[in-house]
Formats: C-alpha cells, sequence, structure tokens
C-alpha cells in the first residue's frame, strides 16, 4: 500500500466533527502514516431506494455542509462535495487519487444500507478497505435483537433493554489535528440545488434556525443549564421554549445521540439538573431510538402500516380538507397555528404534532400517508425514521400506537397546553385581539365580541371545517369496520 495514499472521510448524516468514529479513525490513520485526508459529502439522488429530502430538510442540509466546511477550515481541511450514486462517485474518487482507505459511520435502514454494501464490494474491486463504525443511534439494531422473539415492538421494554445494556460507548472528542486537505476539485453548495431560488421562501427558516454542529452544541448546553428544570411537566407547552430543539441537529448527525445521552446524564449526576427532567428527556431520546430500530427492521414504514388490519381502513379522499389542514385553516385554532409554525419555521411543536396529525386521520379521515409526507416536505427535522414511526403511532397503525379509538379534542388540547392562548396568537394572528376564553372556539363566542376582536368567520378565518363530535362518531364507525 502506498504510504503517502490519501484516505477518505465519507459524511453522511453525521456533519459534525466531534464524536465522529470515522473521521477519528480517518485522522489517525492519516496522521501515522503521513497521507493526505479527503472529507467528502455526496449529494446522491440516484441510488436506488433513498428517499429523495423534502424541502425544508435540503434547506437544512445546505446549511450544515457549509458550516462542517467551516469547521473543517479552522483544520486546514475542506469538505468535498460530490453528487451522484455514492458507490460509482466513490470508486471515482478513489480512481482519481489513489486513496486506498475510506472510512464511514454506519446507517441502519435497508436502502442505506444497500447502497454502502454496494460501496464496499465497488471498493473492495479496486483493492481499497473500507471500515465501518457505529452510526447514529445508540446501539446498533442487532445488538438488540432478540433472536428468539425477533424485534421489541413496544417502547418500554425496549428502553428498558437499552438502558440495561449499559450505557453506550464513550463520545470521541473532537480531533486535535487532522492531515492536510488534497487539492482536487468539489461542487459549491449552491450549485448541490438544495435551496429554493425562485421564489426564495426560505426566510423564515433562516429567521428561526443556525444549522451546524457549534449550534447544537450551544443548544444542547444551554437546555442542559436551563430548561430542562421542569421539562417532564412542560414539554407539552407550545407556548413556552421547554425543549431542547435540537431534533433537526440529531437528524443531520451534527450532534450525536451519544454525547447528548452522556450530557444529559451527567447534569442529573452533578445536580445541575433534576434527575426526573433528565429521565424524561432520555426517554424522548429513547423513542428516537425506537424510531431508528423500527425502520430498520420495518424498511418500508413510510408506506406500509404496521399493523395490516389498517390495510382495509376507509381513508377519504377530499383534497379541499387536506388543503385546508396543509394551510393552516381547519377552523380549530390549535391545529391552524401549528401548521403555519410548520409553514413558516419548518417546525412544530411536539404536542400540536400529535393533536394537527391526529385531526388530520381521526377528524377528516385522510391518509396518514397524505400528512407524513407534507411534514416530509416541510419539517427541517424530517427524518426517515421519527416521522413515519409518530405519523403511524398517531392513526394507531404503528408498533406500539396509540390507540384509534382515543382521538384528541382540539379545543380541549390547546386549552390545557395553550391556556392563553399566547402560541396561537402568534401564529394566527386574525384571531389575536379575542378574549382567552374564547381562542380556542371562536365559533361559540357572541358575534358581539368576534366583531370587537375583528373576526370574521368565513371570512378572515375559517368556520371549522367539520363539527367535532360529528367527526368523532364517524372515525369510530371507520375503525369499527376494520376491527370487525
Ligand atoms: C406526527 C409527528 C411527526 C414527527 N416527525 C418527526 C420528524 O420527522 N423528525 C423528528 O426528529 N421528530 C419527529 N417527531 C417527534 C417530535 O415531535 C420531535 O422530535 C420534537 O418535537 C422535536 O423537538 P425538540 O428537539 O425540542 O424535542 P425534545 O422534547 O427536546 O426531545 C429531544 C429529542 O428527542 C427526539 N424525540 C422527541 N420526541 C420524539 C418522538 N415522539 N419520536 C421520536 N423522537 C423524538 C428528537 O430527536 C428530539 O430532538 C414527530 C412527531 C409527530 C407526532
Amino acid at each position: 500500500m502506498n504510504g503517502s495514499a490519501p484516505v477518505i472521510v465519507w459524511f453522511r448524516d453525521d456533519l459534525r466533527l466531534c464524536d465522529h468514529p470515522a473521521l477519528h479513525a480517518g485522522a489517525r490513520a492519516g496522521m501515522e502514516a503521513n497521507r493526505p485526508l479527503i472529507c467528502l459529502y455526496i449529494v446522491d439522488e440516484e441510488s436506488a431506494g433513498l428517499r429523495r429530502l423534502g424541502a425544508a430538510a435540503r434547506w437544512w442540509l445546505a446549511q450544515s455542509l457549509r458550516a462542517l466546511d467551516g469547521e473543517l477550515s479552522s483544520f486546514g481541511q475542506r469538505l468535498i462535495l460530490r453528487r451522484g450514486s455514492a458507490p460509482e462517485t466513490l470508486a471515482a474518487l478513489v480512481a482519481e487519487t489513489g486513496a486506498a482507505l475510506v472510512y464511514w459511520n454506519r446507517r441502519y435502514d435497508a436502502a442505506g444500507n444497500a447502497v454502502d454494501q454496494r460501496a464496499i464490494d465497488a471498493l473492495k474491486a479496486r483493492g481499497v478497505a473500507g471500515g465501518t463504525f457505529p452510526g447514529n443511534l445508540l446501539i446498533e439494531p442487532d445488538r438488540l435483537t432478540a433472536k428468539a422473539t425477533g424485534p421489541i415492538r413496544v417502547f418500554t421494554p425496549f428502553w428498558r433493554r437499552v438502558l440495561a445494556a449499559g450505557d453506550p460507548r464513550h463520545p470521541l472528542a473532537k480531533p486535535v489535528r487532522l492531515p492536510p486537505p488534497l487539492p482536487i476539485a468539489g461542487e459549491e453548495v449552491r450549485d448541490l440545488n438544495l435551496e429554493p431560488t425562485t421564489p426564495d421562501w426560505s426566510g423564515g427558516l433562516r429567521a428561526a434556525w443556525t444549522p451546524g454542529e457549534r449550534t447544537a452544541r450551544a443548544r444542547l448546553a444551554s437546555f442542559l443549564d436551563g430548561c430542562v428544570r421542569g421539562y417532564a411537566a412542560n414539554r407539552d407547552r407550545p407556548d413556552i421554549k421547554a425543549t431542547s430543539f435540537l431534533s433537526a441537529h440529531l437528524r443531520f448527525g451534527e450532534i450525536s445521540p451519544v454525547e447528548v445521552f452522556h450530557a444529559a446524564r451527567l447534569a442529573a449526576d452533578t445536580r445541575r439538573a433534576p434527575v426526573r427532567d433528565i429521565d424524561k428527556f432520555l426517554s424522548e431520546i429513547g423513542w428516537r431510538e425506537f424510531s431508528g430500530h423500527l425502520l430498520h427492521h420495518w424498511p418500508d414504514m413510510a408506506t406500509r402500516n404496521l399493523q395490516s388490519r389498517f390495510d382495509a381502513f376507509p381513508w377519504r379522499n377530499d383534497p379541499p380538507a387536506l388543503k385546508a389542514w396543509q394551510r393552516g385553516r381547519t377552523g380549530y385554532p390549535l391545529v391552524d397555528a401549528g401548521m403555519r409554525q410548520l409553514w413558516q419555521t419548518g417546525w412544530m411543536h411536539n404536542r400540536v404534532r400529535m393533536v394537527a396529525a391526529s385531526f388530520l386521520v381521526k377528524h377528516l379521515l385522510i391518509d396518514w400517508r397524505a400528512g407524513e409526507q407534507w411534514f416530509w416536505d416541510t419539517l427541517v427535522d424530517a427524518d426517515a425514521a421519527n416521522n413515519p414511526a409518530s405519523w403511524q403511532w398517531v392513526a394507531g397503525c404503528g408498533a406500539d400506537a396509540a390507540p384509534y379509538f382515543r382521538i384528541f379534542n382540539p379545543v380541549l388540547q390547546g386549552e390545557k397546553f395553550d391556556p392563553k392562548g399566547d402560541y396561537v396568537r402568534t401564529f394566527v394572528p386574525e384571531l389575536a385581539d379575542l378574549p382567552d376564553t374564547f381562542i380556542h372556539k371562536p365559533w361559540l363566542a357572541p358575534s358581539a365580541i368576534l366583531a370587537q376582536a375583528n373576526v370574521a368567520l368565513g371570512e378572515n378565518y375559517p368556520a371549522p371545517i367539520v363539527e367535532h363530535d360529528a367527526a368523532r362518531r364517524r372515525a369510530l364507525a371507520a375503525f369499527a369496520a376494520i376491527k370487525a
């Protein structure tokens, strides 16, 4: 093997320098044998089976690639961007540079795995070793699968097993030095067709987010120093900033779940944060883990009901209702606020995601896959595991799902979790002057109060597109049909 042959580190959903096993190994191999290092990202929209990113996630990816390039530049390194089928692109880069080692962190979805296997084969055919390392889960799925019973389908025993397996590996520090880069060509982020141009609708996303490892780490630190206190009680309140806002950072691997896990544990152990709140926060990281494992075992989770009895569910085809939901014009203020928060900022509070998703599936009887696809396109944290798993959970057809007959009442949910209506007022400004009593049910307000608040139902804000009790009865009847 040529002593100065470069090492390639292939970045994927792990756009960071800290706790990056492949980069760690690549840096060491380079420093020890005096090899240059190529830090590579491939935009692969050609390999079969990979789900094309939605528009909001594409925007995030573009910013995150720039941020990673910025971090690398402080080590005298740079991120090389290429486009094409990953196995072919890697093989071509090896031919171009004479690289002798290629390292990456594993992914656990079947389509991604298949691409990686083809990459390994393509490299082997050229006599190049591909080294792979643990990826963005706490525990690799095959380590947890009970041989006799198969994958665990219920969250509580799943999480118990993860915790019983012992703390995840210790996070790796950021490399102290990196080998020098190789002067090779790469594309510019702006040419990758990731960002909207005509029109550029990303202003709301830019105002809300700063992608990149630096922000991810700062967010984690400030969360653990601050609003993690009270997280268990407040995490359901969309009107206060009580959660970590780490989802998109975790989605793109700007911070690793292993690092989040250890930092949270340390905060509890050193009494910086209450154990109860940390445990609750970690169990949410556990739901992320659970979803990742489900996707590993059920690769078509985004399109196929995990419970096959739902294959016969009588979904309605109702494009105007779907559009009203997407645009935040259902007439239910909490649902509309959530859908508009999503449209404006690329994110929605978890409680409101549950209520809005339930409204689509149960009040409107529209197939959960239509909602999943809309979230996929509009969420900055759109995740191939969390999104379909959560949609199936809400729809009642998932693993360990909410029972179908539990149907959220959007008015009561609003009154409970947004008691003063601050969240609704932020995203549905046309209702801002309504008194708290009617903010979640404007159709019940006397006409004088509506007039005083400048609300004209059916004109500047819709009347409810379905009536709650009738919708509830219809949903239960539809469910009874498949149960029978
Ligand atoms: C219909 C629906 C769709 C969803 N789609 C996504 C998605 O595409 N991507 C995504 O990351 N999350 C999704 N979630 C889960 C959850 O809403 C978000 O992870 C959470 O709101 C992100 O905010 P946070 O980072 O402040 O969360 P925190 O409360 O601070 O939680 C910490 C982390 O735990 C993970 N997490 C929290 N709740 C869940 C959950 N229910 N399932 C899986 N992981 C969770 C996330 O990585 C999150 O960043 C969805 C939930 C629903 C109901």
